[in-house]
Formats: structure tokens, sequence, C-alpha cells
């Protein structure tokens, strides 16, 4: 089984050769999630399956690793465990996808050739709680004021940290 995992594929095709990849890949060549999590220099591990079960075209394994968005509360980083089962029906239309069974998610396949990647973020942005916090914040860390606190925090490109600081001022 081939630890290189690649970079764009066919998923009909895959699933037709009952293709099968197990390896690392690096937050940081994920785009969409790269504005959301602050620890780009680490990696995921991957297991993905492609294979026909019954009439679904499948994609099935597990997407396991850490990432760090920044807690809505008080602002600091907030690291998210992720071991996401994957279950995946290839489908090439909306209509297709209402089709599936129950236990899939669909994966619409706008164009015949999708990055290997796309399907791991995927998983990994639905990890992320719409409102990313601990479940105790640190008393150390809720000082809002703390001038250098606020800049440190305004520093990185997070959605979720701009979105925080919009809400302390209503
Ligand atoms: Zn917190």
């Amino acid at each position: 089984m081939p630890t290189h995992l690649p970079g764009l594929i066919d998923p009909l095709h895959c699933v037709a050769k009952g293709r099968h990849w197990r390896g690392r890949l690096s937050l940081a060549k994920m785009g969409r999630l790269a504005r959301m999590v602050s620890n780009l220099g680490d990696e995921v591990e991957v297991d993905l399956r492609f294979e026909r079960e019954g009439r679904v075209a499948a994609i099935t394994g597990s997407v396991r690793g850490e990432l760090e968005v920044t807690c809505q509360r008080c602002l600091a980083p907030l690291r998210i465990a992720v071991d996401s089962p994957v279950k995946l029906g290839v489908v090439t239309s909306i209509d297709e996808g209402n089709r599936l069974p129950e236990a899939y998610e669909p994966l619409l396949l706008e164009q015949e050739r999708i990055p290997f990647a796309s399907i791991v973020e995927d998983e990994l942005i639905l990890a992320i709680p719409p409102v990313p916090r601990h479940s105790r914040c640190s008393p150390a860390t809720t000082r809002s004021e703390d001038p250098d606190f606020e800049a440190a925090a305004g520093e990185r490109e997070n959605p979720f940290s701009v979105l925080a600081r919009l809400k302390t001022r209503e």
C-alpha cells in the first residue's frame, strides 16, 4: 500500500481500481482550513479506501490529528482532537446524492478530478465546532483587556478571532 498520498485523483476511477492510501498530510496544504487553524506545521494521519460497496462508490477510512483554533470565550488557543471515521459515497448529481443509503455522506463531484487533500480537508472542517470553546477556560488567559493579548490575537488571520473581537465590542 502506498504511503505517499496522491495529488489530484479521479475518485470514481480510484473506486473502480480499489485504491487504498495511508499516510500523513500537512495541514499547510489545505487552503480553506489554513484560514481556520493555527497549527499549520502539524500533520494529520489519513487512511482512505476507495471501493465499491453494493451500488455505492464508497470512500471509507479515517482522519486523525489535532487542530488548534481560538477559543471564542477566552481567545486562547484551543486544541481539538480529531478522530473522524470517513464514510462517503461519490455522486455526480444531487439526485444521486439523495438516493445514497443513509450511512453515507455524499461527495458531490463537480469535476472528474479533485485534490485528494480536499476530501481530508472537508472532514477536518466538519470537525471544528461552529463556536469553539474550552470546556473550562483557564482564568489566567481570560484577560481580553490586556493590550498585549489583544495584539497577539489580532495578528493571526483567524476568522474566529475577528468574530470574537467584533462580539466584545457590542
Ligand atoms: Zn477558553
